[in-house]
């Protein structure tokens, strides 16, 4: 499957926003938006050029996709999706994409960000009800639980962003037994409860044209 393989803080650069891809690293110092927090590439301290309708609904795009690590085509599919559900389409995207399992495994502090909590899916470490679900765009349901295989509760770097799970706290529709490691669905994700700083109507428009 295609990927995307560049430095994903020239995502964030692009974007003129920090996206949070890189866990800790993204709180500290050496964070590129710290430095340069300019447009990647030989024109990226030029001249800023008014931005078009289209640029903004385009721009606006390209930041949530980026945000959840999601490729264009599987992002339109999201899309269709989220058209053919009964609500607000932008609405119901934000919560489709916050329902995916690599999110979630993010959320619950299993992983230091979403590329992490994508290999633990990926690689088998993450079960769903029990049983193992290594497919990191599963839409999970209200009352699902989600889990980590035994032996990989234990693996340092599991450890070590779990030991954060205070300090990051989980979503209210989400609810997490830390003992136990185990995180339940509670509810849908509704509007209110996701703090990203998006204009989904833009990308409603956008694919509108
Ligand atoms: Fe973005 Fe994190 Fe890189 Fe900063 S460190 S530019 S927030 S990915």
């Amino acid at each position: 499957m295609a990927r995307y393989t560049d430095s994903v803080c020239r995502l964030c650069r692009r974007e003129g926003e920090k996206l949070f891809l890189k866990g800790e690293r993204c709180f500290k110092d050496k964070c590129a938006m710290e430095r340069r927090a300019y447009a990647p590439g030989q024109h990226g301290q030029g001249r800023r050029m008014k931005q078009s309708e289209y640029s903004q609904q385009l721009r606006e795009k390209q930041k949530v996709r980026r945000i959840y690590g999601v490729l264009e085509s599987q992002f339109r599919g999201f899309f269709r999706k989220a058209d053919r559900m009964r609500g607000v389409t932008g609405e119901n995207l934000l919560s489709l994409l916050e329902r995916r399992l690599d999110n979630i495994v993010y959320r619950l502090s299993f992983a230091g960000s979403r590329a992490e909590a994508r290999q633990l899916v990926r690689h088998g470490h993450v079960r769903v009800n029990g049983h193992k679900v290594n497919i990191p765009s599963y839409v999970v349901s209200q009352g699902d639980q989600i889990t980590l295989r035994e032996k990989s509760k234990t693996q340092p770097r599991v450890v070590e962003n779990f030991a954060a799970a205070d300090r990051r706290g989980v979503p209210e529709w989400l609810e997490l037994a830390k003992k136990e490691m185990a995180g339940v669905v509670r509810g849908l994700p509704q509007r209110e409860h996701l703090t990203l700083d998006v204009q989904e109507q833009l990308i409603v428009e956008l694919y509108s044209r």
